[in-house]
């Protein structure tokens, strides 16, 4: 190839990744607008939770992104290659769990030398298998049995041990993720240590004060089993001794066969449960088909895995909407 013909390659090579990066930049929900001064950290984080959490910790400091769009289910989602080229810009990406966020070890691959520091939010939080949602110590009777047999088969693929990611969905859990990545974040930028702690411990208060709300609220609660739309909060309720049934499985994706949607139905009915939960970002068809056949209400737990429009038009932030959990719970659990 003679070299003008390499040059021209060249520029429509370097236009095409101005283009890219360009428009990653306008397309970013909730993201900082402003471009990241020379010597701020960029921040890529992936989705919601993930992006408050280290907002309230960098403030004004850092620029924080939000990869995945917050009005997207993020179990399903993959990166385009634009999403790359924002996070081959990065200085650090911030993530909650191989567990969820299944394509990060395929880009750290492909990405080379140049990539930020990949920070797991979960590191050191032990995970719980799919199925321990409804295993409850303190239920030594029957219920153990009908809860297992809700399982058979439902996470345990051979060879391919799928574990539950949905940490941030306790408020316990969620202090530890905000003081990994703090310290994630301080280690990139050691100059603004004092303000990344400072600002870390004020929002971690935040959480101890909601974690107190739950407990105080759900300490006397007259029915324990809750029908969640699919296995996210399997850490909320182990936290404050309830039982989880979930209706699909630990993604949102895999739904019941008609056989396990008639033993749910079996179980709601023996245990007298009258309100099926279900979410804001996923379809709830199944869950609102469950609720119609039972004769049960329906109400909404967020897994906050997104935003619906309209909770981000009201500005819902990750502690209000899980107060709004509270509620739904304490309506159906606490009489
Ligand atoms: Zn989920």
């Amino acid at each position: 190839m003679n070299q003008p013909k390499v040059r021209a390659i060249l520029v429509m090579v370097l236009a095409c990744f101005i283009v890219i990066a360009g428009c990653s930049n306008k397309e970013d929900v909730g993201s900082n607008q402003k471009e990241s001064t020379e010597n701020q950290l960029h921040i890529v984080t992936t989705f919601y939770p993930m992006y408050e959490f280290t907002k309230n910790i960098t403030n004004e400091n850092a620029q924080v992104d939000l990869l995945i769009p917050s009005n997207i289910e993020p179990h399903d989602w993959e990166p385009t290659p634009k999403d790359m080229a924002m996070i081959q810009k990065a200085d650090v990406l911030i993530y909650n769990s191989d567990f969820m966020e299944t394509w990060i070890s395929s880009i750290k691959e492909s990405l080379g030398k140049e990539q930020p520091q990949f920070v797991e939010a979960s590191k050191g939080i032990p995970l719980m298998k799919g199925d321990e949602h409804d295993h409850h110590e303190e239920e030594g009777d029957h219920d153990d049995v009908e809860t297992d047999h809700l399982d058979e088969g439902e996470v345990h693929e051979e060879g391919n041990e799928q574990l539950d990611p949905h940490v941030w969905l306790s408020p316990v859990l969620a202090q530890q993720e905000v003081q990994t990545i703090t310290e994630a974040i301080v280690k990139q930028d050691p100059k603004n240590k004092d303000d990344y702690e400072s600002n870390s411990q004020e929002y971690i208060q935040k959480l101890k004060d909601l974690d107190e709300l739950f407990r105080k609220t759900l300490q006397h609660v007259s029915s324990k089993e809750i029908i969640t739309q699919h296995a996210a909060f399997g850490y909320l309720a182990k936290e404050y001794g309830l039982i989880q049934i979930p209706i699909a499985g630990l993604s949102p994706s895999e739904e019941p066969s008609p056989s396990k949607l008639a033993e749910l139905k079996e179980f709601a009915k023996e245990h007298h449960i009258n309100v099926i939960y279900f979410e804001e970002t996923t379809s709830p068809k199944v869950a609102i088909t469950l609720a119609a056949e039972l004769g049960a209400e329906t109400e909404i737990l967020n897994t906050i895995e997104g935003l619906s429009k309209e909770d981000q038009e009201e500005g819902l932030s990750y502690i209000e909407v899980m107060k709004n959990n509270l509620k739904s719970l304490e309506k159906s659990l606490v009489k």
